[in-house]
């Protein structure tokens, strides 16, 4: 039996590092290549390259700001022209870093989680949906949270921009299955990341007791459902969103991610 991706042409945005890297090297172990993109940390971008390259898959790594439309069209190119077309596009990069109500939430903050965290995901699909409409085929992922749904104080801005991720993923599906392209959703909830470290310390271990299976996810967790998600096993499944979050939803009135 041939590995679920084998010969995929894949591209992962924010994949030098937590959850991106994690996908990305789930679709490399799954027979795909892989286009990796990043913002600035060049270093992290080469090592993940170099644990594709390791396991026998082809890597690239492309630095484009999500936020810049023009950088994301030169990113969706770069990914063509080194790997040869493209199959798989993941929506991934996003930021999260203060947690205030929304009445002390600073303006630039709320634009700035806006312009990367839905602006980015925009940009992403709006490059890439022209060369997946082209050649009549590919799969969409976009990366939002169980924030979208739970909503927990604090974390306005995040909350928003990630409804909005659900919302403009779930309708792209609709604007383009009839081409044979899907997209979903992943929604996450509590994952050990950089990003996870800024929760753990603004809402303390209250995250990890609110987990019915006991531990933290892990960006392999997310890697595996994207694998199964991209692949011809979840051929029938366009416009969902998949929450993976070890049971918690719900488990607790205060969720934050
Ligand atoms: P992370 O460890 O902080 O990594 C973020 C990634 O996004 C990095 O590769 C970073 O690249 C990239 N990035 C940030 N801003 C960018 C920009 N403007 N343009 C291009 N790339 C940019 O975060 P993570 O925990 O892996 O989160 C990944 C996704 O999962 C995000 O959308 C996040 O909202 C979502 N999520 C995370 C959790 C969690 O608990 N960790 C839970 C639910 C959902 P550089 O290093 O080059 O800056």
């Amino acid at each position: 039996m041939s590995a679920p991706l084998e010969g995929k042409r894949t591209l992962v945005t924010g994949a030098s590092r937590g959850i991106g890297r994690g996908i990305a090297v789930a679709f490399a172990r799954a027979g795909a290549d892989v286009a990796l993109g990043y913002r600035r940390d060049q270093s992290a971008a080469d090592e993940v390259i170099a644990e594709i390259e390791g396991l026998g898959r082809k890597a690239v790594a492309l630095a484009a700001d999500v936020r810049d439309l023009d950088a994301m069209r030169a990113l969706v190119q770069g990914s063509v022209d080194a790997l040869g077309g493209l199959d798989v596009v993941v929506a991934n990069a996003g930021v999260a870093s203060r947690f205030q109500p929304l009445h002390e939430v600073d303006p630039g903050y709320w634009q700035r989680v806006i312009d990367v965290d839905l602006g980015g995901v925009f940009n992403t699909l709006h490059a890439a949906l022209p060369v997946l409409r082209e050649q009549r085929s590919g799969v969409i992922l976009s990366i939002s949270s169980v924030a979208a749904d739970a909503c927990g104080a604090n974390g306005a801005p995040y909350n928003a921009a990630k409804a909005g991720v659900n919302a403009l993923t779930q309708t792209v599906a609709r604007e383009n299955a009839e081409l044979g392209i899907r997209a979903n959703v992943i929604a996450p909830g509590f994952i050990a990341t950089d990003m996870g470290e800024a929760l753990l310390e603004a809402h303390g271990e209250l995250i990890l007791k609110s987990i019915p299976l006991g531990r933290a996810g892990t960006p392999q967790d997310i890697g595996e459902l994207a694998v199964y998600l991209a692949s011809e096993a979840g051929a029938w499944i366009s416009g969902q969103v998949f929450r993976i979050d070890g049971g918690a939803l719900g488990a607790s009135a205060r969720r934050v991610v």
